[in-house]
């Protein structure tokens, strides 16, 4: 039996209000994960979204479970954004993993006794993740990597890291797989922190990789797989962000809203003024506009329409956000700037999201060729006189 999705709602939103909101700012200034936090959120059932009950998950739909990150991207975007990217890899160590693989990790994952994450970037290949170097060679059941990821989120923190590697000197993707390193490895290491000027909590790092052993039933996805299943987690990973945006976007407006009705000037308060609420009431639209885009991209995941709609919601989404946390910074005049609302904290955020996980330029990519796509099939409009063949 699979888990409400309304219970799981709730579950997330009390997370949020007992472990995000009160402590994110004394996270930030620790700059440490934290874990007793995530713990918690294991323990409310908030790690194994997508997982079958039979490995300890709530076995929701992606299109149902990608709204818990709505509900914790109130409270913080950056802390929403790894555990959706812990979802993702506990998804894909079920589905996709071997047994031996699942009876040793899955039941952890889902619990959140271990953390995941992802390790496809790499210094020089970001945006266009085709040109990563990072290499495995196959010998005798065993895989023997070397090579460095970039911007690797939960660096040191995460028990195990679902890590993309080529497994040839072929140029291309048809030689990639997903295979999982654990963090205790020999040969695992990591850089120092990136030094971040606000998430402070999320260690981000590079991962290095010298001649470090793992075993084949580490394997996520077989050779040929590799760049399409981390295309497909990242459509997962675009919707989810575009989820927890729209927490952001609430949580501005609120703050907004809040302020601006006790603000008082010229003989009423500040929310009274039509130029604030039109300001506010775009930021309204673009809420209504973004949960309506991201519910819609949920369900198309796993479809053939699901790569675009997931970049329409990363497109949008992430923009509407820096939109918000600007306007409602700009409606709070000097008080926006001041530390105690959070605004800036949430402009920092909106634009970190606008950059992880596929850009809003590459999400243009990705609908760009859409519609070249959508072209082939109409009709020819003969072009004007003079306009040759
Ligand atoms: C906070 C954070 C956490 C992250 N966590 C992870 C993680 O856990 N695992 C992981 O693998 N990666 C992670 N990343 C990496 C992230 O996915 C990359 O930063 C992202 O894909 C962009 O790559 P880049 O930073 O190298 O930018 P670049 O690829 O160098 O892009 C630079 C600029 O060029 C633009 N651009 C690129 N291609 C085109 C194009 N064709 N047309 C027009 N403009 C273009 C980009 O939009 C951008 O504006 C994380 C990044 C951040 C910021």
């Amino acid at each position: 039996m699979t888990s409400s999705i309304d219970a799981v709602l709730e579950a997330a939103r009390a997370h949020c209000a007992a472990e995000i909101v009160p402590n994110v700012d004394g996270w930030n200034k620790a700059g440490v994960w934290p874990r007793g936090a995530s713990d918690k959120a294991g323990a409310a059932g908030l790690l194994g979204l997508y997982a079958p009950e039979v490995f300890g998950g709530q076995g929701l739909s992606l299109g149902d479970g990608i709204q818990v990150f709505e509900q914790l991207g109130k409270g913080d975007g950056a802390y929403a954004f790894a555990l959706s990217m812990h979802n993702i890899c506990t998804f894909a160590t079920c589905g996709y993993g071997t047994d031996a693989f699942k009876e040793k990790w899955a039941r952890a994952l889902t619990s959140g006794r271990k953390l995941a994450n992802f390790a496809l970037t790499e210094p020089q290949s970001g945006s266009d993740a085709a040109n990563m170097y990072t290499r495995a060679v196959v010998k005798d059941g065993k895989w023997v990597i070397n090579g460095a990821k970039a911007w690797v989120s939960l660096a040191g923190e995460a028990d195990v890291y679902l890590t993309v590697v080529k497994t040839s000197g072929a140029p291309g993707h048809k030689d990639m797989a997903m295979i999982a390193i654990p963090k205790d490895t020999p040969g695992l290491s990591f850089g120092p922190l990136y030094d971040t000027p606000s998430y402070k909590f999320l260690p981000l790092a590079e991962m290095y990789l010298d001649n470090v052993e793992v075993p084949e039933e580490n394997i996520i996805l077989p050779i040929g797989q590799g760049l399409q299943g981390a295309l497909m987690a990242i459509d997962i990973a675009r919707t989810s962000i575009a989820s927890g945006c729209c927490g952001l976007i609430e949580t501005a407006l609120d703050t907004a809203l809040s302020y601006a009705k006790n603000r008082k000037m010229f003989q009423g308060v500040n929310l009274d003024l039509d130029g604030i609420q039109w300001m506010l009431g775009d930021v309204a639209t673009d809420l209504e506009a973004s949960r309506l885009l991201y519910k819609a991209a949920a369900k198309a995941l796993g479809t053939p329409e699901g790569p675009v709609m997931a970049a329409h919601a990363k497109k949008f989404v992430p923009d509407a956000a820096v939109r918000a946390a600007n306007t409602c910074t700009q409606v709070m005049g000097g008080s926006g700037l001041l530390a105690q609302y959070g605004m800036d904290r949430l402009s920092r955020l909106s634009q970190m999201l606008r950059i992880v996980d596929g850009t809003t330029e590459i999400s243009r990519v990705v609908i760009g060729r859409a519609l070249q796509k959508r072209a082939e099939g109409l009709p020819d409009l003969p072009m004007p006189k003079g306009y040759g063949e």
